[in-house]
């Protein structure tokens, strides 16, 4: 699993499965996100009926060529509005999560999706299924706010 990011190695099979989040240690936790940088793009959310539109815009930090925050352990530094998704907190959240995000599936009961790195034991399986956001991204700090709206995208899927 040399070419994915988050540290997999050593976790029980399919413990997805068979434990509660709540249950899950921080590695197991961090692993269930498959990388595919969705939850990265910023949204619009539509104050009245609560609908979120996905934008083609990235937050400042991801790098698009590998889906991955550039500075995912300091990046509050920058960053400091970052969600961190924990088990107590995904309820709340689960409104904006991607379709395909591990978390909201294993929160919903399902399993992962079989491209999911879990799954497959390669990062590269998230982009060769075309879930991910890699090379199609614009950053933030290259679009005025009031322009997101023109880069509103359908979710990868
Ligand atoms: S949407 Fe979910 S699976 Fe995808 S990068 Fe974000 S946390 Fe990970
Ligand atoms: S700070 Fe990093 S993890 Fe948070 S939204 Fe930006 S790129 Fe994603």
């Amino acid at each position: 699993m040399s070419d994915d990011p988050i540290e997999r190695s050593g976790l029980g099979k399919d413990f997805w499965r068979h434990k509660t989040m709540a249950q899950m240690s921080q590695k197991e936790w961090e692993a269930l996100c498959d990388g595919c940088g969705k939850c990265c793009l910023n949204k619009l959310e539509d104050e009245d009926s609560g609908e979120v539109a996905l934008t083609r815009v990235a937050c400042r930090l991801l790098d698009d060529s590998t889906c991955r925050c550039a500075q995912y352990d300091i990046r509050h530094q920058f960053v400091p509005e970052c969600i961190v998704m924990t088990p107590s907190n995904i309820k709340e959240h689960l409104y904006w999560l991607p379709q395909t995000c591990g978390y909201r599936l294993v929160y919903e009961g399902r399993d992962l999706e079989p491209w999911h790195p879990l799954k497959s034991g390669t990062a590269q399986s998230v982009h060769d299924a075309k879930v991910s956001v890699k090379d199609m991204t614009i950053p933030e700090f290259e679009v005025d706010e009031d322009d997101w709206e023109d880069h509103i995208i359908e979710e990868p899927l």
